[in-house]
């Protein structure tokens, strides 16, 4: 079967990841998503089956370098290099800068940043080749405005967008496209443990006075794959009911 392009998704077990996965079963692409875990890979593939879709879902930790060289090698052999990369996996460690650890701090720029490095060094070549790429990295809000208790994500996020700029100055005459999705407060499991008062707060704070849904950012994160969307490049497109304009 041939299939129209195929789809790299990091993180795609759960929140954002998975609702972008979910955007992508409606056409005739091959869909590889990753998650930590096998009960993650588990989540994945369900998605793609009760859809009828094609794809698979690996297993990577993006904080580890053995899971990064099994993860390369299995895409090498098995003819997966993707089209479209949505660089979408993350974590937090939050804390105030003065109680800020080491690990916190490297983790966190490993995850994000370091972990965007890696992939798009690993998987570029075969874009530059088809002279067709459309990258996708996922960036915060925060990285526009600061957030107390994360200088590490904030940074990491930060260097995102400063690289994704680079990178379409870089890319652009090979017709690939990179782009960054910074949305603001979204109901995932990352904001689920954040305290109800401060929700509420947060929500009325927001023009649009509510979180916003994966599906939103998934929307938004597709339209910049497709066609309609050839000419964008460089760009941070802010997704955030208002709350940072
Ligand atoms: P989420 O619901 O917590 O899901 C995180 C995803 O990333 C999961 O699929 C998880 O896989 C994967 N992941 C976590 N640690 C990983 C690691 N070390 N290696 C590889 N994969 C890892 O998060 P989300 O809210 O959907 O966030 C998705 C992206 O949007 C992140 O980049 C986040 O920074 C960004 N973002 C989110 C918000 C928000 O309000 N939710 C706001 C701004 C930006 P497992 O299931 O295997 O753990």
């Amino acid at each position: 079967m041939s299939f129209e392009k195929k789809v790299l998704i990091t993180g795609a077990s759960r929140g954002i990841g998975k609702a972008i996965l979910e955007s992508f079963t409606e056409q005739n692409f091959y869909l590889i998503g990753t998650a930590t875990s096998e009960n993650g890979i588990k989540s994945i593939q369900e998605v793609i089956s009760s859809n009828n879709s094609s794809g698979e879902g690996i297993v990577l930790d993006l904080n580890n370098d053995e899971s990064f060289e099994h993860f390369f090698s299995y895409l090498k052999e098995n003819d997966l290099y993707p089209d479209i990369l949505i660089n979408n996996a993350g974590f937090t460690k939050d804390n105030i800068f003065l109680r800020m650890k080491d690990d916190e701090w490297n983790d966190v720029l490993n995850v994000h940043l370091n972990a965007q490095f890696k992939i798009i060094k690993n998987l570029i070549k075969p874009m530059l080749k088809n002279k067709f790429g459309r990258i996708i990295n996922l960036s915060s809000a925060a990285a526009a405005i600061g957030n107390k208790g994360q200088a590490n994500y904030v940074a990491a996020k930060s260097g995102i967008e400063a690289m994704s700029k680079t990178l379409a100055r870089e890319f652009g005459l090979k017709n690939i496209t990179i782009n960054c999705v910074a949305p603001g407060f979204i109901d995932t499991d990352m904001t689920d443990s954040l305290d109800q008062d401060y929700k509420n707060l947060v929500s009325s704070q927001i023009p649009l006075q509510r979180f916003g849904k994966a599906e939103e950012v998934a929307d938004l994160v597709k339209f910049l794959t497709s066609n309609e969307a050839d000419y964008i490049t460089g760009q941070t497109i802010h997704i955030n009911g208002g709350l940072f304009m």
